[in-house]
């Protein structure tokens, strides 16, 4: 919870909210979302620059025009991180549950009042009363009923503003989520995506008794590719590669850019003997494909790609696993490039 949330949801809070009202009134400046967070910054004394902005055009004596808010809305706010954002609308949603609160509590008084009212009135009717009773009873019901459906109305406007917000909030704190776990140059999942899954996926195994395997895959000469062609359209095969690997993987794996010019791909329930398979047909069809720079169209000639795999063992940590796929990446640099080796590839133990 932030500051501000602690500072709205205490006792002073409503004071600094209406004040902050009272200020922007007095300044001609209209109730919106956007101004209240500008001037509510500017009454909590939170941001030294903002506090400038808004007091040389107080004391220049200029209306507060709605060009002049919205700039000052965006200088201050909407150039913010998503996170940041997140925080403000977090903010605005305590805010808004505050009124909520205390609708809710007015509303229990209320429904006591209308009670009470409901009481008398069929105390009143159960006794024999003259017609000018009868309507003066019916008429103060009407009011009472009125009354309260018009406080149920207000709540249940508040509760629905309430609910779009928290909605709102909800759908922005899943895109965080996504956009932290994502590469953004490939699209794919990234490397603290694969740490989380890996570990998880070899829980998984270990329990069901299910085999896993790890595949790393490391682009050859990338370095020269990348000297020869600009890093630019080395990112168009880091694109390439991300895209051939995702077409050979099934739903339920994990496909992630491990690091710089290196992918993993994470094969729950796939024996040693499937995984080679698959990774010697992703092989070729990389080895096959014509690459042509998009800008000029030149032939970029071959792309290879050397692969490692390793097969979940008892006893085996995430690192361990890694550990062992990379070590069979490196076997297949070292005997040429272009191919696969897996930890049952018996040269791996040759010396
Ligand atoms: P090897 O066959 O032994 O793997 O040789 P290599 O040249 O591929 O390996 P090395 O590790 O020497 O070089 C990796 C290169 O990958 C260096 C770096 O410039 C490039 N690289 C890493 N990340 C990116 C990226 O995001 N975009 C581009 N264009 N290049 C990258
Ligand atoms: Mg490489
Ligand atoms: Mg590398």
């Amino acid at each position: 919870m932030s500051e501000q949330d602690v500072f709205m949801q205490g006792p002073s809070g409503s004071v600094a909210a209406q004040e902050t009202l009272e200020l922007m009134r007095l300044h001609g400046v209209p109730a919106t979302g956007a101004n209240y967070n500008v001037w509510l910054t500017y009454r909590l004394a939170r941001n030294p620059a903002l506090r400038e902005a808004l007091e040389t055009r107080i004391s220049s004596g200029e209306r507060f025009t709605a060009e002049f808010n919205a700039d000052l809305y965006d200088r201050f706010f909407t150039g913010m991180g998503a996170s940041a954002q997140i925080v403000l609308a977090g903010e605005q949603i305590a805010r808004d549950l505050g009124q909520v609160v205390a609708f809710l509590k007015q509303a229990e008084e209320k429904s006591d009042d209308y009670g009470r009212a409901l009481e008398s009135a069929a105390t009143d009717l159960n006794r024999s009363v003259s017609p000018d009773q009868l309507r003066q009873v019916v008429s103060s019901l009407a009011a009472a009923t009125l009354d309260m459906a018009n406080h149920n109305q207000q709540l249940n406007s508040q509760l629905q503003k309430a609910t779009t917000e928290i909605t709102t909030l909800r759908t922005s704190l899943e895109s965080v989520r996504v956009e932290s776990l994502t590469d953004s140059l490939t699209g794919l999942s990234n490397r603290r995506m694969f740490d989380e899954t890996l570990r998880m996926r070899i829980e998984e195994a270990k329990q069901q008794r299910t085999e896993l395997c790890l595949l790393m895959c490391d682009i050859d000469h990338f370095k020269r590719f990348n000297d020869t062609w600009g890093h630019y359209t080395g990112d168009q095969i880091l694109r390439f590669l991300a895209s051939a690997l995702q077409s050979h993987a099934r739903p339920d794996h994990l496909v992630a850019r491990y690091g710089g010019e290196e992918f993993a791909l994470v094969m729950p329930r796939v024996n040693l003997k499937v995984a080679a398979q698959v990774a010697e047909v992703l092989r070729a069809a990389i080895q096959a494909k014509r690459l042509r720079r998009r800008s000029t169209n030149e032939d970029l000639g071959q792309v290879t790609v050397s692969i490692g795999i390793a097969r979940l063992q008892s006893g085996d940590t995430p690192q361990g696993l890694v550990e062992r796929a990379d070590a069979c990446l490196y076997a297949s640099k070292r005997n040429g490039r272009n191919q696969v080796t897996t930890d049952a590839t018996p040269v791996l133990y040759v010396a």
